[in-house]
């Protein structure tokens, strides 16, 4: 994915003014017509039973949701897809769960119905996109862009193309501990098992901190334990962070989601422990910035951010 100058100003054609993006996870189709500098416009969502045997049920959903183009057919749309995706042949690969999505050509089925190019690409790698046109990336050939919570994932833009090998995936299952948890994916010592929402939960309730403490509460409480519970957490999410930094050092790592909800102690504690491990002589000290784009809206705008990429 090369990417070429920055976004250039709205051109002249009403049809080429807006951006439209799709996001396909199991069960729900998403889209949304943006503008050129990342505003959403007009959105459209519907829901497809995610154990669906046949493709039916899937194209019908997306032909619903595509109905937010009808009139006014976008420059192009990017493709936000759960699993493991073919960017090059334009379908997805397989998602875990959903046997409808196996092989499913989303991009000529998109295509057919709006009439516009359509690309498609991982959601969590994708995001990066839309943090370097719209977000803290901005005008940055080299950052990162990592979703925090329940879905834990990392995208990287390296030398101004993002980093998408087929088969590759986005980190939440890169071994970071020795730990014996089981991943969902059947391996020991993913990065998942001890860098999202869950582990909190349960890792709170089991100090008695309360069985439904997120990381806001933990954060203000007065509690030493929840303050050493923070410190612990930030601890797991640098697990992977710092592997990243070392591997690619993109000095910029932009955060979503449940970070935003840790605030500066939150982002500080990640900051200075990122720049105590991860900055090698010549690289550019890691920052981290959390974004405050609402959670429903990142995969759009990575979706958005392919399509002004292949401008
Ligand atoms: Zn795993």
């Amino acid at each position: 994915m090369r990417l070429v100058g920055p976004p250039a100003e709205a051109p002249a054609s009403p049809r080429a003014r807006t951006l439209g993006a799709v996001e396909l996870v199991p069960g729900r189709v998403r889209a949304a017509v943006l503008s050129a500098s990342g505003r959403v416009l007009e959105r459209a969502e519907a829901a497809y039973p995610p154990n669906a045997r046949g493709r039916s049920e899937v194209d019908a959903a997306l032909t619903a949701a595509a109905g937010v183009f009808a009139g006014h057919p976008p420059a192009g749309i990017g493709v936000a897809a759960a699993g493991i995706v073919d960017p090059a042949a334009g379908l997805i690969v397989e998602v875990n769960d959903v046997p409808a999505l196996r092989g499913y050509p989303v991009c000529e089925r998109l295509g057919a119905l709006v009439g516009v190019p359509v690309r498609v690409e991982h959601r969590a790698r994708l995001q990066v996109l839309g943090d370097r046109w719209f977000g803290a990336g901005r005008g940055r050939r080299t950052f990162a862009s990592v979703s925090t919570g329940e879905v834990l994932g990392v995208g990287i833009l390296y030398e101004g193309e993002v980093v998408a090998p087929l088969g590759g995936r986005s980190g939440a299952h890169m071994a970071v501990t020795g730990g014996d948890e089981r991943c969902t994916c059947g391996n020991t010592g993913c990065w998942k098992t001890v860098a999202t929402t869950r582990w909190l939960r349960a890792r709170a309730a089991a100090l008695g901190l309360g069985a439904r403490a997120d990381l806001g509460a933990l954060v203000a409480s007065a509690d030493a334990r929840a303050r050493a519970l923070v410190a612990e957490y930030a601890e797991n999410l640098v697990l992977g962070l710092v592997n990243v930094q070392q591997l690619f050092a993109p000095g910029l790592f932009v955060l979503h989601g449940e970070a935003r909800d840790g605030g500066e102690h939150f982002r500080a504690l990640l900051e200075e422990r990122l720049r105590r491990d991860g900055a090698g002589p010549g690289a550019e000290p890691p920052r981290v910035v959390v974004a405050d784009t609402a959670v429903d809206d990142i995969a759009l705008l990575g979706g958005a951010g392919l399509v002004l990429s292949h401008r």
